[in-house]
């Protein structure tokens, strides 16, 4: 469910939803990083595909894609500062075994860890709590090989321009052959989740999103109740629970296709799967605590609205999807993420809420993605670069600070635009 590279025929990719695809020319898996380089060299355009989990058709190409899936574990680390330097292809759910023996963890982490470090941090991906930024703000340093197969080391005293506007770049300054993450020693977290009341997490999250360490709500459109999840550090020992049966996974498929197929039910559908939400406390590493299991595929649309206005955002798209019936069984996710200096972050300079809608992948996303979009502008959103949005430069120009300094350093690390497919070309060009 990670790579989606059909090994019949090896010119067809597509993404974890299956909505993106595309045919390159040639795939490419390097072993080390002077055969990357020497690809890098020999390819009039190229891609570089982390797990294929962006939602964007960011990593389509015609042309050469090249996968570091080869290029993965950890290449040092500082015990002192808790720092880890890994192979940019590495996936975080492999983090686990690689960093439990050295004493580490990540800071944060978003709801599944499928993602390669590199395709994570080039987008920006993030978990929950105010005081954590995204991944990209972790990062201590890369080492970044350019069009024309020079390797980079990048961190705040070498090439630190690059750094500091590297850290979410969509692939577009080069290849991340190699990040440093800053972390902090192993921990456990207390995961607590229960069915709440929306018009109380409406007028509550404020307070409580000063008090847990990690809080988003799972929001059901057609149901009064959401989901409240909230993770905070822990000394107590392993707590788990059974595993449940049927799982949550195999519910969301089951009820997506009964409401689907009968949208008039969709809202006693909503409510009848709150009825196997049963508060439910569990400790674990944090590792295993953050990630969820994510087999029935969607498509999703994120903004990031100013922290501020997040709640008054949230309750607008809830009205709006209401009011057009509009056939979404998944629920709404809202979360926080704590601003950073990154030149393309989202969350540049900006402590934001973020507000995802997701779509059932049999069902057409673009009827609902056009629904909420608008509202998300109007708050002054900014799009999760790995998610779906209508956004090109035109609009997005207007709400980085940074842009040009971001097109100048890029223009000047890839003068021959390999770096650039249709999307990037819209994103930064159009
Ligand atoms: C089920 C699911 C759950 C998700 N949950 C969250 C979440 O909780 N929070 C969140 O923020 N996002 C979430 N996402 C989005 C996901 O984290 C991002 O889209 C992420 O970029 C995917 O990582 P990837 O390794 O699959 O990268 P890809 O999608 O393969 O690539 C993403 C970008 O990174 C670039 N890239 C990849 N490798 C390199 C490299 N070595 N050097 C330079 N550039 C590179 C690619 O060119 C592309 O531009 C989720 C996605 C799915 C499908």
């Amino acid at each position: 469910m990670t790579q989606h590279m059909d090994r019949t025929n090896q010119t067809t990719w597509q993404n974890w939803s299956g909505l993106q695809r595309s045919n390159p020319a040639q795939f490419v898996q390097p072993t080390d990083v002077t055969q990357l380089s020497q690809t890098i060299r020999q390819a009039q355009k190229c891609r570089v595909v982390g797990a294929g989990h962006s939602f964007s058709p960011l990593v389509c190409t015609d042309d050469t894609l090249i996968s570091l899936d080869s290029l993965t574990g950890l290449v040092r680390h500082d015990e002192q500062l808790n720092q880890a330097t890994l192979q940019a292809g590495t996936r975080l759910k492999n983090l686990g075994p690689i960093l439990d023996p050295i004493d580490q963890a990540l800071l944060n982490q978003g709801d599944i860890d499928e993602q390669s470090v590199a395709g994570a941090v080039s987008t920006g991906t993030h978990g929950t709590g105010t005081s954590l930024t995204c991944l990209s703000g972790f990062v201590q340093g890369f080492q970044l090989v350019t069009a024309n197969g020079e390797v980079l080391e990048c961190n705040a005293t070498q090439n630190s321009t690059i750094f500091e506007a590297g850290r979410v770049s969509l692939g577009s300054f080069g290849v991340l052959s190699q990040i440093t993450m800053q972390n902090r020693p192993r921990y456990r977290l207390k995961e607590h989740i229960q069915l709440t009341p929306l018009k109380d997490i409406l007028s509550h999250m404020d307070q409580w999103k000063t008090e847990h360490r990690h809080i988003e709500s799972m929001v059901f459109v057609h149901a009064q109740d959401a989901i409240l999840k909230t993770l905070d550090p822990t000394d107590e020992g392993i707590q788990t629970l059974p595993a449940p049966w049927p799982s949550d996974d195999t519910l969301l498929t089951i009820f997506s296709e009964i409401a689907r197929k009968t949208p008039y039910l969709n809202p006693y559908v909503q409510k009848l799967l709150g009825a196997f939400i049963k508060p439910t406390t569990r400790v674990d590493w944090s590792s295993a605590v953050f990630p969820s299991v994510r087999e029935t595929r969607f498509n999703e649309m994120e903004y990031q609205i100013p922290a501020e206005r997040g709640l008054e955002c949230l309750t607008e798209v809830v009205d709006a999807l209401r009011k057009h019936k509009a056939p979404v069984f998944f629920p709404l996710e809202y979360r926080y993420v704590k601003a950073d200096d990154i030149w393309l972050s989202p969350f540049y300079q900006q402590d934001c809420a973020s507000i995802s809608v997701h779509q059932y992948h049999k069902q057409d996303c673009r009827e609902i993605f056009k629904i909420v979009e608008p509202i998300f502008w109007k708050y002054g959103g900014r799009p999760h670069w790995g998610k779906m949005h209508t956004l090109t430069a035109n609009k997005l120009k207007t709400l980085y600070p940074r842009w040009y300094d971001f097109l100048a350093l890029r223009q000047e690390l890839d003068p021959q635009q390999k770096w650039i497919n249709p999307h990037l070309e819209s994103l930064f060009f159009a």
